[in-house]
């Protein structure tokens, strides 16, 4: 609103009026100019924050789902949340309460802020953005009081424009909510956090206007618990980085509005553009648009694609892109676990990849074995077999090791340890706490081994399968269980044919 202009407005008049009054007006003046001053130099400063969020109420949210590429899987686990939403007087019926809170996870640029705001369009609801460094504040109470002008905001902007839904979207979460009396030791971060609990807890789903509260934040783990109690953030969307289809298809949205000369081939360049961010590749884009017009060029073409990827991962400074090798021993190890996987437990493997995520450069994902209190040595020496699959890979078609696999190791030494307690080693049941370490040792290690040993002859047995579906995985960066047991099908019937 326009408060400060109908303030000096006022001002402005009172000081007319006293002077044509006949009053001595220039003290008046003087202290006039001597507050603003110092409102000025505070608020340089950052020391005077209008205690109101604005929201980005002057833009125009015209984002919707389709603008949004490679991130099906989030888009689909958000459309159905919001579903619910949108036909939330049915659940209502039931007592079913309301859903108050979505939490996006996933690194920097992915498109968490364009789902929250194509999620607000989708759901008819006006659209509210702050970000967790906003309500941090030297002083106390400030950054709770916002939260709470936050809340009312947006119920009044929904009122305003008639609208009975209202999306709050908070990015970078863990600034606001990080575990509580971890910070400084400084408690106005808890209290702006424990406000937006307070505001979360009075959400009722049945006020004029519904409010639902989207956050962001790439460090899941540093939440609050509280936070991701039922009730808050009880929704959890993974935004993650996009893999080569995801990244041809945002390309191909971001070079909607950009004449391509006809030599481009966006396949390529999706290709070359491994761990590049949604927001990375808007940039290449824009880039590319930008070397073609100094150029004087009429239209994009390939080559200044190609200059556009060195120009954004230099500026960019993405982490450091895994090597040809290192990224041919990726695959070769996550072929090695599903493999094996599908050996032990045929239908099990869901996904593997290659696309760096977090920490590693490559992973497998298998079903899990239906949830049960009780595993029989059969099915913990399978899952052995399956985690040193790995790196028995790496050693059957590389020759060597790696350090990629300390944490399968980790996992089998943890399964091993199970085993012994459970009386599954050589020495039968035995009190695994007044076991000698010596012989702890070598009863891990005996286990270990064997299936290791098992795992060395099935890879070796069926090295050519290994290669083949490794370098399948390398061109394709992602493979889904469906599309591994047809290639296992197809590499298959081509041995036979072959025997034959
Ligand atoms: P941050 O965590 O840094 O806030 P973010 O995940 O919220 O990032 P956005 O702000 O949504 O990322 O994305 C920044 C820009 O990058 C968008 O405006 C868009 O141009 C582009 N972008 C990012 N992801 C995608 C995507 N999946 N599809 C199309 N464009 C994308």
């Amino acid at each position: 609103m326009y408060y400060k202009e109908i303030g000096l407005g006022l001002g402005a008049a009172l000081v007319f009026f006293l002077a044509a009054k006949g009053y001595d007006v220039v003290p008046l003046i003087f202290l006039g100019a001597a507050a603003g001053l110092l409102y000025y130099f505070l608020q340089s400063r950052g020391m005077v924050k209008s205690l109101v969020i604005k929201g980005n109420e002057e833009e125009e949210n015209n984002i919707t789902f389709a603008d949004i590429g490679g991130q099906r899987a989030a888009v689909e686990e958000l459309k159905e949340a919001l579903d619910f939403i949108k036909h939330y007087p049915q659940a209502r019926r039931l007592g079913v309460r309301p859903l108050k809170g979505i939490l996006l996870t996933g690194p920097p640029g992915t498109g968490k802020t364009l789902l929250a705001k194509a999620a607000a369009g989708y759901t008819d609801a006006v659209f509210i953005a702050a970000s967790g460094s906003e309500f941090v504040e030297m002083y106390a109470g400030v950054g709770a009081q916002r939260i709470r002008n936050l809340f009312r905001l947006a119920r009044e902007k929904a009122q305003q424009s008639g609208k009975n839904r209202a999306i709050i979207f908070i990015d970078e979460i863990d600034v606001l909510g990080g575990k509580r009396g971890k910070v400084n030791s400084h408690l106005e971060y808890d209290q702006t956090l424990n406000q937006l609990l307070v505001e979360m807890d009075g959400i009722k789903g049945d006020e004029k206007v519904n409010i639902l509260v989207i956050a962001a934040t790439n460090r899941a783990d540093l939440l609050d618990p509280a936070l991701l109690r039922p009730g808050r953030f009880d929704r959890q969307v993974r935004v993650d980085l996009p893999d080569k289809e995801g990244r041809l298809e945002i390309l191909r949205l971001h070079t909607r509005n950009k004449p391509l000369a006809p030599d481009v081939d966006l396949e390529a360049v999706a290709k070359e553009t491994l761990g590049f961010s949604g927001a990375h590749l808007e940039s290449l884009a824009n880039e590319a648009a930008i070397l073609a017009l100094r150029e004087g060029a009429s239209a994009i073409g390939q080559r200044h694609f190609m200059e556009a990827i060195e120009r954004v991962m230099l500026g960019a400074r993405l982490e450091r892109r895994p090597s040809k090798e290192e990224l041919w021993r990726v695959a070769v190890h996550e072929t090695g676990h599903a493999l094996v996987s599908e050996w032990v437990r045929p239908g099990s493997v869901t996904t593997l990849t290659v696309t760096p995520r977090g920490g590693a450069l490559g992973y497998f994902r298998q079903q899990y074995e239906e949830d049960s209190y009780l595993y029989t040595q059969e099915q913990l020496e399978d899952r052995l077999a399956v985690l040193l699959a790995g790196v028995v890979a790496e050693e059957v078609v590389l020759g060597s090791r790696s350090t990629g696999a300390a944490n399968n190791f980790e996992q089998a030494t943890r399964v091993a340890e199970t085993m012994i307690r459970a009386g599954m080693s050589r020495l039968g049941v035995a009190g695994s706490a007044e076991l000698p370490e010596e012989t702890r040792h070598e009863l891990l290690r005996e286990i270990l081994s064997r299936q290791e040993e098992r795992v060395q002859q099935y890879l070796r047995d069926h090295r050519e399968k290994l290669i083949y579906i490794a370098q399948e995985l390398l061109a394709a960066e992602r493979l889904t269980g469906e599309r591994f047991r047809q290639l296992l099908r197809k590499e298959e019937s081509a041995t036979s044919r072959q025997e034959k």
